[in-house]
């Protein structure tokens, strides 16, 4: 059977010599649908939690409990994705400030300007002044 399995089996030896072939074959059919990587990240978290060889219950809500957790993720990373290209499309339309090049909200009062201002960075003629100093 596939390592998830094996791995159950070593965590619980005394629990696996007791293991027939139809209970093997209940475990096979009752998890053929994960994905054999998912499954062996289920049995580690079932080690974790119990110290007792888990059932086919246990081993659901587990399984359960990480695809909630994938699906999560994946909303979340789609609405950051979704909230990162509305902003993009804003300042497209945004006019271009002549001092820094940058698309900007307002070219009078330039915010990117401001960052670099508080940035601090030398100009070029302080540079000069310093070498020449
Ligand atoms: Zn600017």
């Amino acid at each position: 059977m596939t390592t998830w399995f094996e791995y159950l089996k070593a965590a619980h030896p005394a629990a696996a010599g007791k293991l027939t072939t139809d209970t093997v074959a209940v475990y096979e059919t009752q998890f053929a649908d994960v994905a054999p990587a998912r499954m062996m990240r289920v049995a580690a978290e079932a080690v974790r939690r119990s110290k007792w060889f888990p059932s086919v219950n246990e081993l659901r809500a587990i399984v359960a409990e990480f695809e909630e957790a994938a699906d999560l993720a994946e909303a979340r990373a789609w609405r950051a994705a979704a909230e990162r290209e509305k902003q993009r499309r804003e300042r497209a339309g945004w006019p271009v400030c002549d001092t820094c090049g940058e698309h900007t909200p307002s070219v009078e009062d330039c915010p990117f300007c401001a960052d670099m201002a508080e940035m601090d960075m030398p100009t070029m003629y302080e540079e000069l002044t310093e070498v020449v100093a």
